[in-house]
């Protein structure tokens, strides 16, 4: 079972306050995120990914209560047995017009300041994360993404894309 690191873009249609568990409530703006992860249990990383493209019956992660309410419309990932999860937040969280919107959601375990990040209107750009992780790590795996032809700055505002349910 390959490991990885995962990001998923979320889109919530509708600004709403949100019950996440013990995290307890949370108002989130209509638009875009991205939540950060890593899978190295026995599932590895195609279990997990799996798990995040339903809506969880029964929500575990912070991110499963925010599932219920959103659509996943893409995938960024990378299998490797190094975990990225921590720098890619801190990566993520220093993208153009990126804000926290609940500091800590998702980063229960560690120091980041969160593992989710609100991007507004706007989808995060996976070139402009690509290509600062390969500065950061020139010799990590490439990240891959599902569906193969994520949106880009100039599809914002269209919705033709697949999105999973
Ligand atoms: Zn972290």
């Amino acid at each position: 079972m390959a490991h990885g690191t995962y990001i998923l873009i979320l889109h919530l249609p509708e600004a709403q306050r949100l019950e996440i568990g013990k995290f307890g409530m949370v108002a989130l703006s209509a638009g875009y995120y991205a939540y950060v992860g890593s899978a190295f249990g026995s599932g590895g990383l195609s279990g997990r990914l799996r798990h995040h493209r339903h809506v969880a019956e029964k929500p575990h992660w912070h991110v499963d209560y925010l599932r219920r309410a959103a659509r996943l419309t893409a995938i960024w990932m990378q299998e490797s047995e190094i975990r990225r999860e921590h720098e890619w937040a801190a990566i993520l969280g220093n993208m153009p017009g990126v804000a926290i919107p609940a500091a800590r959601f998702g980063a229960s375990d560690c120091r980041c300041p969160a593992h989710l990040f609100y991007f507004g209107d706007m989808p995060p750009l996976l070139e402009i994360f690509q290509e600062t992780v390969r500065r950061h790590f020139p010799n990590d795996t490439a990240i891959s993404t599902s569906p193969p032809s994520p949106l880009s700055a100039s599809e914002r505002g269209e919705t033709k894309h697949a999105f999973y349910r």
